[in-house]
């Protein structure tokens, strides 16, 4: 057994004035060495809490956290990255009977951003394999975000 590291960065293009926030939870493929299966979406709910491996009944909890989450401001857009470490060593999946790998790269993510018009806020999510591209409308009517590409970078680490 050896404790692994998964990172996730975010590049969301927007006016970065408009960017509040990002929402405390993260959803997020991984292999899960409790239920050993692989591509399991494990949901953190906050940081340095033990993740959620889902569907909740099939499995105890995933053995890691996220560990940090960093926000980086850039000039035409906001920078996320989150580090997860976790229990992991190679198995077979039960159902699928192949070798657990990192392959499968899915996130979702909720963030919260500001009409530029209206000033009103609005929590939206993406996520990996949405239909590209779409707009992100207020109640006003202002396009607020335009997702023309995946977000999402993964990368894992094994200690
Ligand atoms: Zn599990
Ligand atoms: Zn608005």
């Amino acid at each position: 057994m050896s404790k692994s590291q998964y990172t996730l960065s975010c590049y969301f293009k927007l006016n970065p004035e408009s960017f509040v926030k990002v929402s405390d939870q993260l959803e997020i493929s991984l292999p899960c060495i409790n239920c050993q299966r692989d591509h399991r979406t494990i949901i953190f709910e906050n940081i340095n809490e033990k993740g959620i491996c889902t569907p909740r009944k099939k499995c105890e909890g995933f053995p890691g956290k996220l560990v940090s989450r960093e926000i980086i401001k850039e000039a035409d857009g906001v920078k996320v990255n989150y580090l997860i470490e976790f229990d992991y060593h190679k198995f077979t999946d039960l159902k699928y009977n192949a070798e657990s790998n990192f392959k499968f790269g899915w996130a979702r993510v909720y963030f919260t951003i500001k009409c530029s018009e209206c000033q009103k806020e609005k929590t939206i999510s993406t996520q990996e394999n949405v239909g590209r591209p779409w707009d992100e409308k207020c109640e006003c009517g202002n396009i607020i975000f335009q997702d023309y590409e995946t977000p999402f970078k993964y990368q894992a680490t094994e200690k």
